[in-house]
């Protein structure tokens, strides 16, 4: 493994593991989940007062890779977005129950992440309403689990992503959103190059989209 690549493997697991160990932490101390990153209908507004509206970066859970704050839409997917409280383990028989800021829970399978783009494949969601998020999509986070467990997944991992920006596009386009659709089509573009790619290269390519993803959207 290259100098570069190992680096970036040892960052990325201590993201992870750090990630980890404060969704952890939360849930043992059964604190309140910190605010959500962004307006929610139901959340307490900030004093007016406060100087520093900026809250303090949550915790993402390694199940759904979601984090407090994140919009989501409940099945059947076309209500208004809701943020996002925190995630629950079922004991026993495992079922990940979301916690929404509207007091309900849902089981995560009925969970779409919403109003986000994906800057590694330009996965998107609407809707485009000046609270979009950049953030990796969770087909991306669960890739870069692979990924990193095994390197022969690249070139699936990859068509996997040409796939995504091509759906993107077609999000993009049905939401009138020239900035995602761009984005969308210049990761296909991205993935579309890496077909000629060496196994090592497209290797580290995807480590590298996805821990620069990653950090920037969790730190
Ligand atoms: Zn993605």
């Amino acid at each position: 493994m290259s100098e570069q690549r190992s680096e970036a493997a040892t960052v990325l697991t201590r993201a992870l593991n750090d990630a980890r160990d404060t969704v952890q932490a939360w849930i043992t101390s059964g604190r309140e989940w910190p605010q959500p990153a962004m307006g929610g209908r139901t959340v307490p507004a900030q004093p007016a007062s406060n100087p520093d509206p900026e809250p303090p970066a949550a915790a993402v859970c390694k199940h759904t890779g979601l984090r407090a704050g994140d919009r989501v839409r409940t099945w059947p997917y076309d209500g208004d977005p809701v943020p996002v409280r925190g995630t629950e383990v079922e004991a026993g028989v495992g079922t990940v129950w979301v916690l929404l800021a509207d007091g309900s829970t849902t089981a995560s399978h009925r969970v779409r992440l919403a109003a986000y783009g994906c800057p590694v494949c330009g996965a998107c969601a609407g809707p485009v309403d000046g609270a979009v998020v950049t953030r990796p999509c969770s087909d991306c986070l669960r890739d870069l689990r692979r990924l990193e467990q095994r390197s022969s997944e690249g070139p699936r991992i990859r068509t996997a992503i040409e796939a995504r920006s091509e759906a993107g596009r077609a999000t993009a386009r049905s939401l009138d959103s020239a900035w995602l659709g761009e984005r969308a089509a210049e990761r296909g573009r991205w993935a579309r190059r890496l077909r000629l790619a060496s196994p090592e290269d497209l290797h580290a390519a995807l480590l590298g989209a996805f821990t620069r993803a990653f950090e920037r959207w969790a730190a």
